[in-house]
């Protein structure tokens, strides 16, 4: 055996590898120790890890897994570049984004979603995107007042408990307003102790194997375990779907659309899906948990007729083209989603990329059976 081999963690063998493949969202005091045990666990082969964020000295007190040769680099890099050190036979993809700028085709590949974020706002785009794919979620959170860990482990489907259910009007009034202001302020450092974070990560874990190494069946739904580790207590609850959530528990039955987002357009993408559903007129496509944005105005009071996602504008495609300031998106332009006969024929013959689209992005229609999805290419 060579000396590297002899530095890393053994390649699990091929028949006990369950390879399942995890999503990992948030880096910081719980994702960071999470990544470490992630890369360790034999059933786990493929990891995809994100976060739009970069190591700062900082972090090197509060965060267990990170090192000063960390500091100054992107999270996910970081980490992939951890992971492969220590496993190089798992496959890690890293991608420096939000959540919820992510296709959907990418959570739809997922066994489980795992995720330690920094907001509210982003657990609510979690709870939805693992209900839209149909893939199980554990959350985690550490409250430094009290030294608290809390892990919450969510089985999408129409009559489980989501993470809104348990919320009441003050949680949807303390959202960060996201729309239509694309930059936001970076979380408050929870300046909770590391061991915090690994605890959170170690419990996250265990919850993990339960979903990877079981049989489905098996796996109770929806609960939180809140642990005080200095008073040495462990409280579990029973999670309740709640009749009046203001989430919709909706799973989406997915197709896959043979198209890819490089060079077909929109018109030609709605024609392909108006294919598919030749009784559903009219036909309006959305996007999960985007906007199209159709006008930008500027300050100088400059507009610009545009058809793009709004979380995919690029800086570039803001500038005004009189007074080169940042143009904002117009209210009234914005709509969930649109049917052909909205747009000019020169937006409508736009290649997708052009529109904002990403391989894996999903297109949605609402039927009366419920929401269906068709994915594009997730490879190209
Ligand atoms: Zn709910
Ligand atoms: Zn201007």
């Amino acid at each position: 055996m060579n000396e590297a081999a002899n530095n890393q963690v053994p390649a699990v063998p091929p028949s006990a590898r369950a390879g399942k493949h995890v999503v990992l969202a948030g880096l910081g005091a719980i994702g960071a120790p999470l990544c470490e045990l992630l890369t360790r666990s034999e059933y786990i082969g493929r990891l995809t890890l994100v976060d739009y964020d970069v190591y700062e000295a900082a972090n090197l007190r509060g965060q267990a897994g990170v090192d000063p040769a960390d500091v100054g680099m992107t999270k996910v890099f970081a980490q992939a570049r951890k992971a492969r050190r220590l496993r190089p036979d798992l496959v890690v993809e890293a991608i420096n984004a939000r959540l919820e700028e992510l296709p959907m085709g990418r959570f739809r590949a997922a066994d489980l979603l795992l995720t330690g974020l920094d907001s509210k706002g982003s657990r609510r785009e979690a709870n939805q995107r693992a209900w839209w794919a149909g893939v199980p979620w554990i959350d985690a959170g550490v409250k430094a007042e009290g030294r608290l860990v809390r892990v919450s482990v969510f089985m999408p489907g129409v009559s489980q408990p989501c993470l809104e259910c348990g919320w009441d009007d003050h949680d949807y009034e303390t959202l960060a307003v996201k729309r239509p202001c694309l930059k936001e302020l970076p979380a408050e450092p929870t300046g909770a102790p590391a061991y915090l974070g690994a605890l959170a990560a170690a419990l996250q874990m265990a919850e993990a194997e339960t979903i990877l190494g079981e049989d489905p069946g098996r796996v109770e739904a929806g609960k939180e375990i809140l642990v005080a580790p200095r008073s040495h207590k462990l409280y579990v609850t029973a999670l309740r779907r709640f009749s009046s959530c203001r989430f919709d528990h909706e799973t989406c039955q997915v197709h896959s659309l043979e198209c890819s987002i490089g060079g077909v357009s929109f018109g030609e993408l709605y024609e392909k899906v108006a294919r598919q559903l030749p009784d559903l007129r009219p036909l309006r496509l959305g996007v999960p948990g985007m906007v199209f944005v159709r006008q930008l105005k500027c300050g100088c009071g400059a507009d610009k007729a545009v058809f793009c996602l709004d979380r995919r504008l690029a800086p570039g495609a803001l500038a005004c083209p009189r007074c080169g300031a940042e143009m904002a998106p117009v209210g009234f332009s914005m709509l969930s989603a649109v049917s052909a006969e909205d747009l000019p024929p020169k937006l409508r013959d736009l290649p997708l990329s052009a529109a904002g689209f990403r391989p894996g992005d999903w297109v949605t229609v609402r039927t009366e059976s419920g929401l269906l999805a068709f994915e594009t290419n997730p490879n190209e």
